[in-house]
């Protein structure tokens, strides 16, 4: 079941327009990986699709069962960078192996070429000399052969470390998203406000921040059920990131309820653009599309706060959600501001 959310239609027909071009056969299992693919949200399964494309690979069922099974089903990222660092911990044996061989290879090598150039310097039959040759020939020649080795086995350990790389970026990206909205989770939330507030204070610039919460979402959730609760949830995460700048932080900072911390934006832009997502979500006509039937309406109570001189990051959060709470207890479906009067008023 699918939501009618901003761009969901066009979502998915690209999705499958994708899979119809690199002959993909429609299963919910090939969907699941280009879907993820289309939205871009991992870079691990986008760069191994993007070089399967590139190398002109063929997606033979066993490489979508793979693709399924590497990113879905199989080892989370966190086994992932367990057994890159197994390999990586065993590439660099070797290496020191090699490099302890390289160590007595070269004294010897040197050795043979002591005694080569001792040879001669005496006066040798050519038989000697082509002897001489030929031994100096068979040493440069495993030299060679043993540094060859060492080299690909370098690289191998390279790659083995790019590919940890890959995954621990991989980790730390999930570690700071929402998985159910793809929004950043409380603790890029909190981290980013920190960081926000002291840069604010340092540069003399404003900063707001907005707090929102769905209306009656309990109710919401008993009527229609959880899961289309959550499907309410990834069109508010949307709705709030069309509206909001690339330089603003979009956060599912509770259960359904989203944050936006907005830096460099004057109170009477943060009021306006509270203003235009709360009239937005409040104009979307929600349908399920398993039934077509009618969801109704979904609104959001939203509150904004601006820094002050001496706030703390405490102090600003507790006075956005002063707001949020007078917009509820003023009927819901509104937005109040710390420039609001009303809000001190009982
Ligand atoms: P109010 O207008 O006062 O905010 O009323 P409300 O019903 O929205 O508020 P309340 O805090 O009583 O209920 C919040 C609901 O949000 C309860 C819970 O079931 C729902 N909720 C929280 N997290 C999730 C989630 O991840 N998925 C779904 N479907 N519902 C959730
Ligand atoms: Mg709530
Ligand atoms: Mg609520």
């Amino acid at each position: 079941m699918l939501l009618q959310g901003p761009g969901g239609d066009a979502v998915a027909q690209e999705t499958l327009d994708l899979m119809r071009l690199h002959g993909v056969p429609p299963s919910s299992a090939n969907y699941e990986v280009w879907l993820s693919y289309r939205l871009g949200r991992n870079p691990a399964l986008r760069e191994a699709i993007d070089a399967s494309i590139a190398s002109g690979e063929t997606f033979t069922p066993q490489v979508n069962a793979a693709l399924h099974e590497r990113f879905f089903t199989g080892l989370g990222a966190s086994a992932q960078i367990m057994m890159a660092g197994e390999q990586i911990a065993r590439d660099l044996g070797q290496v020191v192996s090699f490099l302890k061989q390289t160590e007595q290879k070269s004294g010897d090598y040197g050795r043979t070429l002591e005694s080569a150039a001792t040879d001669l310097n005496q006066t040798l039959a050519p038989e000697q000399i082509r002897q001489v040759v030929q031994s100096l020939a068979a040493a440069t020649l495993d030299m060679a052969t043993h540094n060859q080795q060492l080299n690909q086995q370098l690289q191998r350990s390279s790659r083995e470390i790019d590919t940890l790389r890959t995954s621990l970026e991989s980790v730390r990206l999930e570690s700071l998203t929402d998985s159910l909205t793809g929004l950043s989770n409380r603790r890029m939330f909190d981290e980013t406000l920190r960081m926000r507030l002291e840069e604010a204070k340092a540069q003399r610039t404003e900063l707001c921040l907005l707090l929102c919460d769905i209306d009656h979402f309990k109710r919401f959730n008993d009527t229609w059920g959880h899961h289309t609760g959550d499907q309410i949830l990834r069109f508010l995460a949307s709705a709030l990131q069309a509206h909001a700048r690339p330089d603003f932080l979009v956060a599912r900072y509770g259960g359904e309820e989203f944050a936006v911390v907005m830096p460099r934006v004057t109170p009477r832009l943060a009021a306006q653009t509270a203003e235009t997502l709360r009239a937005a979500i409040q104009a979307k006509r929600l349908r399920r599309r398993s039934t077509n039937e009618d969801l109704g309406q979904v609104t959001v109570s939203v509150g904004v706060a601006r820094l002050q001189p001496g706030d703390t990051v405490q102090g600003l959060i507790e006075r956005a959600d002063a707001c949020l709470y007078a917009s509820k207890r003023n009927g819901r479906n509104q937005v109040t501001t710390d420039a609001t009067p009303v809000l001190y008023v009982a």
